[in-house]
């Protein structure tokens, strides 16, 4: 029983354990994020054993395959996962974003057709938000979309950094379908099958020889009637809230991504000289501090959720601190173990992929817009656009929802 736990939580918990503890022997063991095919259908198999142990969806409402509990349960799941050294779900962007947003904005039919398979790691899902000409200015997309007579739709257009698209039965796509009304008005989201006619996806290589994100392509892509998610031009809306689960996923994801001090100070441990420097020390205690500091303001925010609110821009912070901690963590490994840090997969991708996470779902510069403007008061940004308020850019459109 972790201290802070309620009787009724620590019963969950140890309920987790338990099914862990009997079915860890199945897991991969494979660390980090890579993605060979083997690797890939290793980390989905699991996936699908997970969503067995009820592990998968906890949040979800249990008619479309969830556990209809709430996002404390989710934190002790995640817990009791990196405790026990496994991977967690494959599909984050599908699980943790895009089915929140099919359940908050979707057709029961989309309901019932898409979640139980994406849940099971069966269809992975992709994220097609991101394009050359709108990153942080998300509503400059351009992307086109046109309805047929028959109700069908015709789409066009280019998106980049677009992550697991290389693996993705279907994809979450934001078009322009509507060029005559102010930016923010005229967008609709749809559902793509990433293996339609007319869909081109090249993959985008990093530093470390992988290439996780991709642009894809789509010419005269058809799609049928009934593909939108949400009303025909409420595609703002609807994004949004796939970018509040982003902004959560990430900032409440650490302990699940396997970042945590414990594990970073077991593996400078292992070197007698980097043990005994005390500045390597002082930097880990720094470390440390904030994986706390995160641990506890991550309770508020769940304490929010739970009661059924809406994170406030206050959560743009728990994603900087996030991701910083870890880069921080990433920089001490590799001066404390020098080349020797590289030989582990996981903290080669910590070293080299995660200043790119500073970038994903919100830069930090806009994240801190946002937090100054919005909880610090600060005079507002200029607007970039005619219409939308700097705040209400990406990654802070979830406060001004
Ligand atoms: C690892 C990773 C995975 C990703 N996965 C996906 C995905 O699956 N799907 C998807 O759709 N997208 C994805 N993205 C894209 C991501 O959402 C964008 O990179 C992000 O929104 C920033 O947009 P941009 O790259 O166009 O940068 P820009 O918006 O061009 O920004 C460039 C720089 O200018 C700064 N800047 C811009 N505007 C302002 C301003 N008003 N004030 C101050 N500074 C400003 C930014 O902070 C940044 O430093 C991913 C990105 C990364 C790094």
């Amino acid at each position: 029983m972790d201290l802070s736990d309620t009787p009724e939580q620590a019963e969950y918990r140890a309920k987790v354990r338990s099914w862990l503890e009997d079915n860890k022997s199945q897991a991969p063991t494979v660390v980090g994020d890579r993605i060979e095919p083997e690797v890939v259908d290793a980390r989905r198999a699991w996936q699908r054993k997970l969503a067995e142990g009820e592990l998968v969806g906890i949040t979800w409402p249990t008619e479309y395959g969830g556990q209809g509990l709430g996002p404390l349960e989710q934190v002790i799941a995640n817990q009791e996962i990196g405790r026990a050294g496994v991977p967690g779900i494959f599909d984050i962007i599908g699980v943790g974003m895009l089915g929140p947003t099919i359940i908050a904005h979707g057709s029961e039919e989309q309901k019932h057709r898409y979640l139980g398979p994406m849940l099971h790691g069966d269809e992975v899902w992709c994220q097609l938000f991101s394009e050359p000409a709108a990153g942080s200015d998300l509503a400059g997309i351009q992307a086109r979309s046109r309805q047929q007579d028959d109700g069908s739709w015709r789409v066009s257009g280019q998106k980049v950094w677009t992550t697991n698209a290389q693996f993705a039965s279907f994809g979450l796509m934001m078009t322009r379908s509507d060029p005559d009304v102010p930016k923010h008005k005229g967008l609709t989201m749809f559902v793509v099958p990433m293996d339609a006619p007319g869909v081109t996806i090249r993959p985008l290589r990093q530093i470390s020889g992988d290439a996780h994100f991709n642009e894809v392509f789509f010419d005269d892509v058809a799609l049928e009637p009934g593909s939108e998610v949400g009303p025909v031009g409420g595609g703002w809306g609807v994004g949004m809230t796939t970018l509040m689960f982003e902004r959560v996923t990430i900032g409440l994801g650490g302990e699940g991504f396997g970042w945590r001090s414990d594990r970073f100070a077991a593996a400078i441990g292992g070197d007698e000289e980097a043990r005994r420097d005390p500045e390597v020390r002082r930097r880990l205690g720094h470390i440390a501090s904030q994986f706390l500091a995160l641990r506890f303001t991550g309770y508020r925010t769940l304490t929010a959720l739970q009661r059924g609110q809406t994170p406030g821009p206050e959560g743009a912070l728990g994603k900087i601190t996030t991701v910083n901690a870890a880069i921080e963590a990433g920089e001490l490994l590799a001066d404390a173990l020098g080349p020797d840090a590289l030989e582990d997969d996981e903290w080669a991708g910590l070293i080299s992929e995660l200043p790119g996470i500073k970038t994903a779902g919100g830069t930090e510069e806009i994240l801190r817009s946002m937090v100054g403007e919005r909880v610090l008061g600060l005079p507002p940004e200029p607007r970039l656009d005619k219409g939308i308020p700097f705040s209400e850019l990406r990654s802070k459109e979830v406060a001004a929802a």
